[in-house]
């Protein structure tokens, strides 16, 4: 298969801002690429090598790849990297230079997928001494080979900027409509969710159809897609929800993990489905003495513990682990705690099982020790009891309390947010009862203290019935001087010179970037407002939902992608519960 093919594809989908259209685009792709390449080219599509959990990773730094089409175009580093500045993309800059270079010479050579795939496969894995040469060339030979539409991909590429837009859940859209039916898409999802491998998926349904897609099982090594929970504010509403009896956990605040056990073999996936073993050598060595299956899949939260008391810190001490050097160092500073929730394999796919067998299951496999434990747990019917239960884990340094429900469906919902789990989250002073997730979408230039910077940035939560980012408050206080000068050195990989298709406005920002970085954010209370986007009509006609007084805490939540803030279904909950308690 061409590379010409697929950069075709990616100039429709780069043209639309309609889901459907994008859609039909991949089902074409999808449909005219051998099966043997599929798994490629779907990573390719969504700017990747391997799923996310492998941990090879593309991002090729611009100044490099710069040097890679000056050579290739046999002119000088500085005028590519002027050219780079001036229009400020590096996909763009290759195309514009080779364009003027080619109308003077002819060029031979067609690239196909599978070299383009190697190649970049190699860039990716090259490391150690020489590399940063041995890399350039192989760039270099593949920008020779090129045209300068295909140089400006494999430049947006191999710098991991490629950035087409495509959701997850739009790929799987069109592997269904490309190799089954719209009705089987739940099956699709269904491998995505145990697998979390599109390119797999991908492969194996063109192959091996619909039969292949139901044999497909869980894999120790391989990470489950995370079950997630809605929320609610009161308990008695969260009972009743969960048919007046439900089990009770603590809430912890830490970071999620999916632990994997073969043998002495232990993997650590993060909520986001990142390899993250090595920042907890203390968690892989509690896991190889207190899980007592030979193979398993848990999971649990990693907590940070003050060394001297033993208390619960803030979730942001953990940061200090994500570090490459110095972790035994940071295991001792920082160290943790993890407290086990979910067994999803023993030996057995436990998925399928309700809730109360899983936990026994979990029961039976661990053996608590320090720093490696069970979540506090009741079983309830009765509010009271609840409440107290509750105030016991503020009162432990916890966020407030997981109710999940104990019936005969309550199995592992993989990759959902369905409602076999509700939040009970502590309410704050303010009369917003929490805070929330919102994704940066612009900013708008800073006047007096702050001129030449970002003065309030423009934020976004997500829409995922029409998968889009509607806007929902400027946001310009809370923000520490640290904050304030990092902030630009954040966002700038995610600059784009116009609005993302996925983002809805109705204000111009300065400058707007690709929903990529999510803040916490609390506010003083939901308003309508006439210009934000956020449930616009679904309230009142002509106004969406707005944050009064919005203020960031302080905590950037790289651990969730833009479609893990909070969501317009969240906020106009929120909303309501807001007015029902003015009332
Ligand atoms: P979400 O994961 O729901 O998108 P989030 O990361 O902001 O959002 P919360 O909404 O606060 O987290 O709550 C869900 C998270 O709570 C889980 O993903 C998990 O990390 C954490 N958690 C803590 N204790 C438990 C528990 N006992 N059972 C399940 N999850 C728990």
């Amino acid at each position: 298969m061409w590379y010409s093919e697929l950069v075709e594809a990616y100039e429709k989908i780069e043209a639309t801002t309609k889901r459907l259209e994008m859609t039909d685009y991949l089902v074409e792709l999808f449909k005219n690429t051998p099966s043997e390449l599929l798994d490629k080219v779907v990573y390719l599509t969504q700017g990747r090598l391997y799923p996310e959990f492998v941990g090879i990773e593309l991002g090729l730094a611009e100044k490099l790849a710069l040097r890679a089409v000056a050579n290739a175009a046999g002119v000088p580093v500085k005028n590519v990297e002027s050219e780079a500045k001036r229009v400020g993309d590096v996909g763009l800059a290759a195309e514009d230079i080779l364009k003027k270079k080619r109308q003077a010479t002819l060029f031979s050579g067609r690239l196909d997928v599978e070299t383009v795939y190697g190649t970049l496969d190699k860039i990716a894995r090259t490391t150690g001494e020489g590399s940063v040469d041995a890399k350039i060339k192989l760039l270099s030979g593949l920008l020779a080979d090129a045209n300068p539409k295909e140089a400006k991909y494999l430049m947006r590429t191999v710098t991991g900027r490629l950035r087409l837009g495509v959701a997850d859940m739009t790929i799987l859209d069109a592997l269904a409509v490309a190799f089954a039916s719209k009705e089987q898409r739940e099956l699709v999802e269904r491998a995505y969710n145990i697998t979390s491998d599109l390119g797999y998926v991908a492969k194996l349904l063109a192959e091996e159809g619909l039969e292949g897609l139901k044999r497909c099982k869980i894999t120790v090594g391989r990470p489950i897609r995370m079950m997630l929970a809605q929320r609610l504010t009161s308990a008695e509403e969260t009972l009743e929800k969960l048919g007046g009896r439900a089990a009770c956990e603590f809430k912890y605040d830490g970071e999620r993990i999916q632990l994997h056990k073969k043998s002495d073999e232990i993997l650590l996936f993060s909520r986001r489905l990142e390899n993250i073993t090595a920042q907890y050598p203390d968690v892989v060595d509690a896991a190889r003495r207190c899980i007592l299956a030979e193979d398993a899949i848990v999971e649990g939260e990693c907590v940070a513990v003050d060394p001297d008391t033993g208390d619960f810190l803030p979730f942001q001490e953990l940061m200090h682990r994500r570090r490459k050097y110095g972790i035994e160092r940071a295991v001792k500073e920082f160290p943790a705690s993890f407290f086990l929730f979910d067994a999803l394999y023993d030996g057995e796919d436990l998925t399928q099982m309700p809730y109360p067998e899983r936990r026994r299951r979990l029961e039976a496999i661990v053996r608590e020790g320090n720093n490696f434990r069970l979540s506090e747990m009741i079983t309830s019917d009765d509010v009271n009891e609840i409440e107290r239960f509750f105030e016991l884990a503020i009162e432990s340094g916890c966020e407030g309390l997981m109710l999940k429900s104990i019936a005969e469906d309550s199995v592992y919902q993989a990759g959902a947010r369905g409602w076999l789990w509700i939040k009970l989250k502590r309410s704050y002073q303010s009369k917003m009862a929490e805070p929330i997730d919102v994704v940066v979408v612009g900013t708008f230039m800073g006047k007096g203290r702050r001129a030449g910077t970002y003065g309030a940035l423009l934020v976004a939560v997500y829409d995922d019935d029409r998968d889009v980012f509607p806007t929902v408050c400027k946001l310009g206080s809370g923000f520490s001087d640290k904050d304030l000068e990092n902030l630009p050195k954040i966002l700038e990989p995610y600059k784009i010179g116009h609005k993302h298709p996925r983002v809805e406005s109705s204000i111009e920002a300065d400058i707007w970037f690709t929903p990529a970085v999510v803040l916490e954010i609390i506010g003083d209370e939901l308003t309508l407002s006439p210009v934000h986007t956020c449930a616009f009509g679904q309230i009142r006609e002509g106004a969406g939902i707005a944050v009064r007084f919005p203020r960031f805490t302080g905590r950037f939540r790289e651990d969730k992608a833009p479609e893990d803030a909070t969501t317009v279904k969240e906020i106009v909950e929120m909303y309501q519960a807001q007015l029902k308690k003015i009332e």
